[in-house]
């Protein structure tokens, strides 16, 4: 079995504790790869390289910094099929779906390194005659970077492709469940020739590499993706940093009743089966209106009965495994739940073979206040409440702590316009599913979904750096703001 290490200034060391853990097939539950279990003496020796690489880095010319950016987009665009074979492997999501993940690395280190000519500040008049005004774009510095597994690629990409544009330096921790696909996008960056020290990666756990990450002083700032409990955690700890988080959600379509149901059930399939429903976007609440609410029911159980569930790098395979054994055991707990708050119309049952797999499950008449209707599950449950009008489907759906992805089917654009008005998310989609985010426009959500911080587009170039202004008065003599003489 092959041994992944630790990424220190430029290289793969077997870490200062010597010790390891083991990263499994979540499809047959065996292991994959040995992976080196970094400790707080590893991060510290981390942040140290980043620290002293941050320099040049950040004194590089940005276009320069973007050319590493073209080149490991390059790379990945090369290797895309194997990365996806082997991310699929250690994550369990379906090839098509693995391929994916990877293409949206590929996209993003594209995007960013286009900023890399603009990283775009503002001028302005100033108040006062012969002065001048205008910002600039600086790096926050060493930012430390903190990932789940559930996109276990496509996640740090769109932390560390905005991270280096910007001239940051990095220590990346990624999940303890997908180090090996972490291990192989920051082997393409070596590869790519990014100089040491500018990206440092130190697998381990959660409370001693990422607590030393979180609050060690010499990190100026955190991009976090994860859960609400540990984001919390974070914000209590960090010090003051800039702290970026991307945390749950419980995502809801709306079907109207003049709704394409067909649609909206493709759209209801993918959004709450697609990758095991373990998307921060999954549609896990569905929200009917009553005069649908037995037809769309009858073809959404009558299509997720049908999905095979499987090894995600079979083609026979519609839906994967669950990342682990917890999380199996959360659905079944969810399972149990749900079948005392409402009708479960079809799946319900973790599967009795080798691998984590939950069958795809429905739960119709569940009422707004249930606790599968308000808690993140993450897995593949999907909650079908019905309702009798927009104004209460958009109520139910807005009484949620959590505010990512939401989603609406109709046909009818007042109804459209006035969801996307009142809908209280980062995200809304209409005649679309909750997922399916590209990484040119803005990505997050509100409430108990993060912290109001935004990945991707513009915006994730926002989180990765700092505005300075700078104010140049040509007029030889002292001039004051304010009018004042
Ligand atoms: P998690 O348990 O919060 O873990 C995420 C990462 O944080 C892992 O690398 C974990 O390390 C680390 N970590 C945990 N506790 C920490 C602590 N106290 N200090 C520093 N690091 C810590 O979340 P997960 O189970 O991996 O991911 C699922 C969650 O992510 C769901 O809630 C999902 O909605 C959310 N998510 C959100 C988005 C979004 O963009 N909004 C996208 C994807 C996923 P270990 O693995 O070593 O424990």
């Amino acid at each position: 079995m092959k041994e992944s290490g630790l990424y220190i200034n430029g290289k793969w060391s077997r870490g200062s504790g010597r010790k390891t853990f083991m990263t499994l097939n979540p499809a047959t539950g065996n292991p994959i790869a040995d992976v080196v279990a970094g400790n707080t003496k590893d991060a510290q020796e981390a942040i140290r390289a980043a620290e002293k690489a941050l320099p040049a880095w950040s004194e590089t010319p940005a276009p320069q910094r973007a050319e590493y950016l073209f080149e490991i987009s390059r790379r990945l665009k090369k290797d895309k099929e194997k990365l996806a074979n082997h991310l699929s492997e250690e994550m369990g999501k379906v090839m098509k779906e693995a391929r994916g993940d990877v293409q949206e690395a590929i996209d993003v280190f594209e995007y960013m390194a286009g900023e890399g000519r603009r990283l775009f500040g503002h001028t302005t008049p100033s108040e006062l005659r012969n002065k001048i005004a205008y910002t600039v774009r600086r790096p926050v510095g060493v930012v430390g970077l903190i990932t789940p597994w559930n996109f276990p690629m496509a996640i740090p990409a769109w932390k560390i492709a905005p991270a280096l544009v910007c001239g940051n330096t990095i220590v990346f921790k990624p999940s303890s469940d997908t180090p090996r696909t972490a291990a192989e996008l920051v082997q393409c960056i070596h590869d790519a020739g990014v100089p040491d020290g500018i990206i440092n990666m130190v697998t381990g756990s959660a409370s001693d590499v990422g607590k030393e990450i979180v609050t060690n002083k010499k990190i100026r700032g955190i991009s976090f993706t994860g859960s609400h409990t540990t984001g919390e955690w974070i914000t209590q700890h960090a010090g003051i940093k800039k702290v970026g988080l991307e945390l749950g959600g419980k995502n809801a379509i709306i079907v109207m009743d003049d709704a394409d149901v067909d649609l909206a059930v493709d759209g209801i399939i993918w959004g709450g089966f697609g990758t095991t429903g373990q998307r921060c976007t999954a549609a896990s609440r569905v929200i009917v209106h009553e005069k649908i609410a037995k037809e769309l029911e009858e073809k959404l159980v009558q299509r997720a009965s049908k999905l095979r569930l499987g090894d995600g790098r079979k083609t026979t395979t519609d839906v994967g495994p669950l990342i682990n054994e917890r999380a199996v055991e959360k659905s079944i707990l969810y399972s149990q739940i749900g079948r005392k708050e409402a009708k479960l119309a079809c799946g319900g049952k973790a599967l009795d073979t080798k691998g984590f797999f939950f069958e795809p499950t429905v739960f119709t008449h569940v009422k707004s206040n249930a606790r599968i209707a308000h808690e993140e599950i993450f897995g593949p449950i999907v909650s079908v409440i019905r309702v009798k009008s927009l104004n209460e489907a958009i109520r139910v759906c807005n009484d949620s702590q959590y505010g990512l992805s939401s989603s609406i089917y109709t046909n009818n654009i007042a109804n459209a316009m006035h969801a996307i008005a009142k809908i209280e998310t980062g995200i809304t989609y209409v005649n679309s599913s909750t997922i399916g985010a590209e990484v040119h426009l803005p990505f997050g959500g509100v409430k108990g979904t993060g912290n109001g911080t935004r990945e991707a587009g513009i915006e994730g170039i926002h989180e990765f750096s700092e505005t300075k202004t700078v104010y140049i008065d040509y007029s030889g003599k002292l001039q004051k703001a304010q009018g004042i003489e």
